[in-house]
């Protein structure tokens, strides 16, 4: 069995979305091993930091929240589909050569996965695409880019898939994944009420 690391490190100096000082995690020590003993730290931290998962109600008024996703979902089979050749967007007539069934689970890999800066251009699932992967009735769908859409209004990428319960897992990297079929486990945290939660995404072969 190979485990394969497809997370972003968290850290004060990490890719944040547009690069917004809000977003930027922040480790606090509060309690020293030379003076108490012990280490302690908190972590503030924007749910949708690094490699994360998004909840309903991310985008959706009255969605479910993180604590309420499906553990079958986060545990499961899945694909790595190479669109790497892509500098803009994927589109359904790009989604459409590779063999995607109901019930998958797909990792888009793009060029996202060579920068560890943010790009403002960075490639993302247009509207049409998000329409015919909810249309094909995926499990999921996960990205290597802060977000799974760039600058649509009305979010429509996120309402497509989250509104048929699809999940969207973003921030992954996967520079140094092949195309293929591999077992994903990314398990949110179970915050009440969360929009989102980071995950530790792996790829598991067997
Ligand atoms: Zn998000």
């Amino acid at each position: 069995m190979r485990i394969y690391d497809i997370s972003m490190e968290i850290r004060n100096d990490m890719m944040v979305y547009k690069n917004q000082e809000k977003r930027r995690p922040w480790l606090e020590q509060t309690r020293k091993i030379q003076e108490e003993g012990v280490n302690e730290s908190t972590l503030h931290i924007n749910l949708h930091t690094g490699t994360h998962m998004d909840a309903k109600w991310h985008v959706i008024e009255h969605g479910s929240t993180i604590e309420e996703i499906d553990l079958y979902k986060c545990i499961t089979p899945c694909k790595v589909l190479d669109f790497t050749h892509l500098d803009d967007c994927i589109t359904k007539e790009e989604l459409l050569k590779k063999n995607i069934k109901k019930d998958d689970f797909i990792l888009l890999k793009t060029k996202n996965s060579y920068s560890d800066e943010f790009n403002f251009e960075f490639v993302y699932v247009n509207r049409e695409g998000a329409e015919y992967l909810q249309e094909t009735g995926i499990k999921g769908v996960g990205i290597d880019s802060l977000g799974i859409e760039r600058n649509q209004p009305g979010h429509q990428t996120h309402n497509t898939l989250l509104s048929k319960g699809i999940i969207i897992l973003e921030g992954l990297r996967l520079k140094d994944i092949e195309e293929g079929e591999y077992f994903l486990c990314a398990l949110p945290l179970k915050i009440k009420g969360g929009d989102g939660s980071p995950v530790r995404a792996c790829l598991i072969k067997f």
